[in-house]
């Protein structure tokens, strides 16, 4: 999970729908602006471009119309994490990754081997609640509970998996002194894009840096 600034206006079709009696907060405007906003990943889980899409009530609006119409309260979310995060009401209560100051992959520490079969390792950095019900939250999502949901975080964690190996194979040709200087630039815009918030998994990849001593070399990338 990392920082996506939303859009302040909200789309124009939103209010239009809340004043009808059967309106849908998935209107085309609010469904492009959510996809642009969030860069077409989900939030929680950061899979870039998935599948199935749900627009998340971040707090469920459980009838409430002002809740369920309310564009801060609209998030781009695939459906494996909306049903993880649906199935426990602590996750009512976690970081919100539109909100700067919330540091969602500063108080949290993403981690996974590049090795088949390997399990997430997320880490609460601070003691508050809303960052350990957001860990709960990740580990499940990343490593899976029920048989069905074991299915998806494996195949989650198989695209995770491979993007973490190709972002240290960029890495280890930058640090290989075997290219000259012009070469090892071409790799470091390489990798500036896989930091990029577009990018899927980026707190993953974030944090190989943070923990590796690396982040000196790409400091205006974190
Ligand atoms: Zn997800």
């Amino acid at each position: 999970m990392i920082f996506h600034p939303k859009t302040k206006t909200p789309p124009s079709c939103l209010e239009k729908e809340k004043q009808k009696v059967n309106g849908s907060y998935n209107c085309p405007g609010v469904l492009e602006l959510l996809k642009k906003d969030f860069k077409n990943k989900c939030y929680i889980c950061e899979n870039k471009a998935p599948h199935s899409i749900n627009t998340e009530h971040f707090i469920p609006h459980k009838g409430d119309k002002d809740l369920k119409f309310d564009w801060n309260n609209l998030f781009y979310c695939c459906a494996h994490c909306n049903n993880t995060k649906l199935a426990k009401p602590q996750f009512d209560s976690i970081l919100n990754c539109t909100i700067e100051s919330e540091e969602v992959d500063r108080k949290i520490k993403y981690h996974i081997h590049p090795f088949p079969k390997e399990q997430a390792v997320i880490t609460a950095l601070s003691g508050e609640a809303k960052v350990n019900n957001t860990v709960s939250l990740l580990l499940e999502v990343y490593n899976g509970t029920t048989p069905l949901k074991k299915i998806e975080s494996g195949n989650l964690r198989s695209k995770l998996l491979k993007e973490i190996r190709s972002f240290q194979d960029l890495l280890f040709k930058f640090y290989d002194d075997i290219y000259n200087e012009k070469e090892r630039l071409f790799f470091k815009d390489q990798i500036a894009r896989e930091l990029r918030a577009s990018s899927g998994f980026t707190a993953f990849k974030r944090w190989i840096l943070r923990d590796n001593d690396m982040t000196e070399d790409f400091v205006e990338y974190l």
